[in-house]
C-alpha cells in the first residue's frame, strides 16, 4: 500500500488481508457482512492484547465519493500496525463502509454518494447510508424520495451495509469508548446530535476532546489545517439517522464523532492525491487524541 494515489477496493482489501497474514499476533480481518452487490465489509482488528484496553471503532467511505476518507483510514491502519507494541487501545476499523458505491465512483460516476440499492417502484438507485441508522430515522435532513441524495431508505437499517455494522456491535464484547466516522469535506469535528440542534448531557466532554483534536490536527497539518468543532446539527446541518447519533444514543459509546476531512471547498470531494498524506496525518492525530481520552475513562 502507498498513499500517493487513491486505491480501488480490491487493493484496500488485499492490503488488510496482507497485514493479517503477516502480523497475525496483532491483527485479524473479518467480513461483517456483504453489500447490496455482494462485496464483503471487511473490518480489521488491531490489538496487542493489553488487558482492559478500551476499544475504538473507526470507519470510512460510507459516502462513496469521499475518497480521502478510506485513504486516511488505511493510513491510520498502517500506523497502528507499525507501532503496535505501543498501542493502548484495541481498534476495529472498517475503511470502506460502502464498497459498491466506492467502486461505482471509479467506474461510472466520480460523485456518487449513496449505496447501490435499487428502489422498488422508482427509477432511482441508492440509499444514503448515513441516513439509514436506527435512531430518529426519517427526521430532519432526510428524504423519502429514492431520487434524492439524502434518501433514508425504506426503513431503519433497511440496507445490508448499515445492518452489518449494527449486528457487529450487537455481537461484540469489546469495550467501545469511541466511534469515529470519517467523511469529507469541510474540516469539521462534529459530535451528536445530528437529528436536531440539541446536545447530549455530556456534550462538554465531547466539545473538550473535539477541541483537543483540532489542536492536534493543526499541529500535524500546519496553520491552514483549521477544523471547526461543534455539534452536527448546529455546526453543519441537521441530518437524522446518522451513525454517530446511533452510536451515542443506542450503543452508549461516549466519544462519537463525525470528522469531515479536507478541504474547505477548493477541490471538495475531488481532493488531489498529493493531499492524502498530509490529510491522513491530521486524521491520525485526531485518533491519537481520542485514544488518550478513552484511556482516562
Ligand atoms: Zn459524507
Amino acid at each position: 500500500m502507498e498513499w500517493s494515489s487513491y486505491h480501488r477496493l480490491e487493493d484496500i482489501h488485499g492490503y488488510m488481508d496482507y497485514l493479517a497474514e503477516t502480523f497475525p499476533d496483532v491483527c485479524s480481518v473479518v467480513s461483517i457482512g456483504n453489500s447490496v452487490e455482494g462485496r464483503p465489509l471487511k473490518v480489521i482488528r488491531i490489538s496487542n492484547g493489553k488487558a482492559n484496553a478500551p476499544a475504538l471503532w473507526i470507519d470510512g467511505g460510507i459516502h462513496a465519493r469521499e475518497w480521502i476518507s478510506p485513504a486516511a483510514v488505511t493510513y491510520i491502519i498502517n500506523h497502528l500496525v507499525e507501532n503496535s507494541e505501543d498501542l493502548e487501545a484495541d481498534y476495529y476499523i472498517l475503511p470502506v463502509a460502502n464498497p459498491d458505491g466506492y467502486e461505482y465512483t471509479f467506474t461510472r460516476d466520480r460523485l456518487w454518494r449513496k449505496n447501490r440499492k435499487r428502489s422498488v417502484g422508482s427509477q432511482c438507485t441508492g440509499v444514503d447510508l448515513n441516513r439509514n441508522f436506527g435512531y430518529r430515522w426519517g427526521g430532519l435532513g432526510t428524504s423519502k424520495d429514492p431520487c434524492r441524495e439524502i434518501y433514508a431508505g425504506s426503513g431503519p437499517f433497511s440496507e445490508p451495509e448499515t445492518n452489518a455494522i449494527r449486528y457487529f456491535f450487537e455481537a461484540s464484547a469489546a469495550n467501545f469508548k469511541a466511534y469515529l466516522t470519517f467523511h469529507s469535506y469541510g474540516q469539521y469535528i462534529l459530535y451528536p446530535w445530528g437529528y436536531d440542534k440539541r446536545v447530549p448531557p455530556d456534550y462538554a466532554d465531547l466539545e473538550m476532546v473535539g477541541k483537543q483534536m483540532a489542536t492536534a490536527i493543526k499541529k500535524a497539518g500546519g496553520a491552514n489545517s483549521v477544523y471547526t468543532v461543534g455539534n452536527s446539527a448546529t455546526t453543519l446541518y441537521a441530518a437524522s439517522g446518522g451513525s454517530d447519533d446511533w452510536a451515542k444514543a443506542i450503543l452508549k459509546i461516549k466519544y462519537a464523532y463525525t470528522i469531515e476531512l479536507r478541504d474547505t471547498g477548493k477541490y471538495g470531494f475531488v481532493l488531489p492525491a498529493r493531499y492524502i498524506t498530509p490529510t491522513a496525518k491530521e486524521a491520525l492525530a485526531a485518533v491519537m487524541v481520542v485514544t488518550e481520552a478513552c484511556k482516562s475513562l
